[in-house]
């Protein structure tokens, strides 16, 4: 299905751009493996993906927390590529203080990485979707892109920036044939909530699954957190062309967390 284009996943060093990187490779998508790992085991990631879906992947461990680090990735993804089709701007971190203690250097690494970069990378690639007349960007958001938690006030802020983000591209690329939607993510199973499970977990005295299930139905009335890969499915959905017309949507895949 996706033979011939070629697909950037920021952050699919691990988590939910691994598994999205994983499933648009499985569709024959070449692929930009992207994340802060080190050159050694991303060139071991990077053979992998090759031998196991018969694809080309270029590894780039670019710092994209600031405008220079995602110009090189742009400028090393289009030097082996030539053209990117797709852009899934999914790098993310996270951070969890009150607005009166939350650290200024954090404020500014979250908004950089988590809202910035996705400015930085689609300003850089959509002329090139426009002159072909197909592209999709995918920018994973979070139901913290919808509704607000306590202490998460950057997180909050940056997700909310990027809802809007895709709202404005989706509608000056209505005519050209480029779709652009966030996925909004309530629980899903990886590194950067773990921490938050485990924290549950000694708060309560008890393992690290009770810890976890606690900490999901504080938010979602399915009481199992979003297995990364049917955030893959999902993406790939987006990338069809059944989904042509899909432009512009922020979609929770939430538990029902935002249903409430
Ligand atoms: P993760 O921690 O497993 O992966 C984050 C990726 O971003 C890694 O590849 C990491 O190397 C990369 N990254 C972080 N800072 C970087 C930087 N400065 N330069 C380059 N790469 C950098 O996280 P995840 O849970 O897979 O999250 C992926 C996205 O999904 C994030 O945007 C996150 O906000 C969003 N999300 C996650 C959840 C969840 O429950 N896990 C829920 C909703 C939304």
């Amino acid at each position: 299905m996706l033979v011939g284009k070629t697909a950037l996943v920021t952050g699919s060093t691990s988590g939910i751009g691994n598994a999205m990187a994983a499933k648009l490779a499985e569709a024959g998508a070449n692929i930009v493996l992207h994340g802060l790992m080190d050159a050694l085991e991303g060139e071991a990631l990077r053979q992998e993906f090759e031998n196991r879906y018969g694809i080309e992947c270029l590894f780039s461990n670019a710092d994209i927390s600031n405008a220079a680090g995602n110009e090189q990735l742009v400028a090393d993804a289009l030097k082996k590529f030539g053209q990117v089709d797709i852009l899934i701007n999914n790098a993310g971190i996270q951070y969890t203080a009150s607005v009166e203690d939350f650290p200024v250097a954090k404020w500014d690494s979250i908004i950089a990485i988590n809202l910035s970069s996705a400015f930085h990378t689609t300003r850089l690639l959509v002329p090139g979707m426009q002159k072909r007349g197909w592209g999709r960007i995918i920018n994973i958001a979070s139901v913290h892109g919808l509704v607000a938690s306590l202490q998460k006030a950057a997180y909050v802020a940056a997700k909310h920036g990027i809802v809007g983000l895709t709202k404005v591209v989706a509608l000056e690329n209505a005519e050209k044939g480029i779709t652009v939607n966030a996925i909004c993510p309530g629980w899903v199973d990886t590194e950067l909530v773990a921490g938050q499970f485990q924290a549950a977990a000694d708060r309560d005295g008890v393992s690290f699954e009770e810890g976890k299930r606690r900490v999901i139905i504080d938010k979602q009335p399915m009481p199992q957190a979003t297995q990364p890969s049917s955030l893959g499915e999902l993406a790939l959905f987006l990338c069809s062309e059944a989904a042509g017309t899909m432009t512009g949507s922020s979609l929770p895949i939430d538990g029902g967390w935002t249903a409430q």
